[in-house]
């Protein structure tokens, strides 16, 4: 059976399932559900447009459990495949144990009344998905989900041992706008404004947000300011990775956008509890996303390139070494394909990958794994074939940095 419901119908979701049509041989049947039918519907019109196939749609609220549970119970899919906002993670996951069916997600858990993204929630879920005998893929988007799989290759084939590791996401990508994010603007804002944390010797290491700059050489995008970041992945690579003693995330942003974002910040636009506003509360960062544009409609005005990728430091066969192990992505190239930019488009592959890994038996187990945990390889031949092709280079020398 290789029936699939995807839950969010946003840029992330289109991509997914414009890619899941395209490869009917791995997807038979395609649900699409979101909190409004219209957006799936727009999504479904799309997708037989571009490839001809039907895709099935349905209006669902992810928070509610009972609903979420019902939907999938009729459906019957394999794998729910979870694209909407971390915020549902869990009604999800507790759905999935419900109707007995495996999961997958792109980005971990975060209550919607405190920015605080970790893991703990979800692998609370361990013992009860292995019991069920079920899986749960967590983050498994381009980062966290291929910056994991790239470090999993690296220590696989490229290194004996990894001291150091540097994730250096740079989106290249101009969209003429004075200020937009690329992916949900909500989520987005949140994560930049958290306090910056690294790992190194066993501890976690913090400082203020985008305190920490500094200039690295992108292919194909040019030299660009790369600021230290928490990132999810960071949690996840540090426990499965003990032998690791520095692991740090970067993120391009240009002038501009630290310019906006600190006269919001400084404004109290993006607060995220709420203020009385003419007799009701209001959440200023909910509605600052309500005048942003909608991460999906960014598509037809970007131009430019991501470049993400892993710089790992360690040892071969006794000498040091260092692999830069990156893919570059084409906004316009993304766009002509599915009607959506790079990055929803470097995390919508990834998903559909990862999917059709659980739904063909490559990827297998009963709990809740992280992407460092699966086999690389079978994911990695995919990303090649489905739009995502990757490349090892090996660097004179460790980061300057
Ligand atoms: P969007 O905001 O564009 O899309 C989210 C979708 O989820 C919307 O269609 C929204 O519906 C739907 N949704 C929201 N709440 C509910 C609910 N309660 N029930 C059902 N549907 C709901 O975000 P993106 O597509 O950009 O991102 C999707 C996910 O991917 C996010 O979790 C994001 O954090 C993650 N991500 C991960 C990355 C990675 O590399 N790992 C990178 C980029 C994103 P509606 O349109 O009606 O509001």
């Amino acid at each position: 059976m290789s029936h699939v419901l995807v839950i969010g119908a946003g840029g992330v979701g289109s991509v997914a399932v414009h890619k899941m049509a395209m490869n009917p041989h791995l997807f038979s049947h395609v649900t699409l559900a979101s909190r409004r039918a219209s957006k799936c519907e727009a999504v479904a019109a799309s997708v037989k447009r571009r490839t001809g196939v039907t895709i099935a749609t349905a209006a669902l609220d992810a928070d509610d459990i009972t609903e979420t549970t019902a939907l999938i119970a009729a459906v019957k899919p394999a794998v729910v495949v979870n694209l909407a906002l971390p915020y549902q993670d869990l009604s999800i996951m507790e759905a999935c144990l419900a109707a007995g069916v495996n999961y997958l997600d792109t980005a971990n858990y975060e209550p919607l009344e405190e920015a605080r993204f970790e893991y703990s929630w979800q692998w609370a879920y361990q013992q009860r998905f292995e019991a069920a005998g079920l899986m749960a893929v967590l983050g498994c988007g381009f980062d966290p989900g291929v910056t994991s799989v790239f470090t999993a290759y690296a220590r696989k084939h490229l290194l004996d041992r990894i001291d150091t590791l540097d994730i250096l996401d740079c989106n290249g990508g101009e969209n003429g706008l004075p200020f937009a994010t690329n992916f949900n603007p909500e989520i987005n804002i949140r994560e930049v404004t958290a306090p910056s944390r690294h790992w190194e010797n066993a501890t976690w290491v913090e400082g203020k947000a985008l305190a920490h700059k500094q200039v690295f050489d992108f292919d194909q995008v040019g030299p660009r300011d790369i600021y230290l970041m928490y990132h999810e992945e960071l949690e996840s690579l540090a426990r499965f990775y003990p032998e690791i003693r520095r692991i740090r995330f970067w993120m391009t942003f240009s002038e501009a956008y630290l310019r906006h974002l600190d006269v919001l910040r400084n404004v109290g636009m993006t607060r995220i509890d709420p203020v009385m506003f003419e007799g009701r509360e209001i959440v200023p960062l909910q509605f600052l996303k309500a005048l942003l544009p909608e991460p999906a409609t960014l598509g037809s005005i970007t131009h430019g390139k991501t470049n993400i990728g892993i710089i790992a430091t360690g040892e071969r066969a006794g000498e040091t070494k260092t692999m830069y192990v990156l893919n570059i992505c084409d906004h316009e190239t993304a766009y002509a394909e599915t009607g959506n930019q790079a990055v929803s488009y470097t995390t919508g592959v990834p998903a559909m990958i990862g999917a059709a890994l659980m739904l063909g038996g490559q990827w297998k187990g009963a709990g809740v794994f992280n992407m460092e945990q699966l086999d690389p390889d079978p994911f990695m031949d995919l990303l090649g074939q489905h739009g995502l092709p990757w490349q090892v280079r090996q660097l004179a020398s460790p980061l300057a940095f």
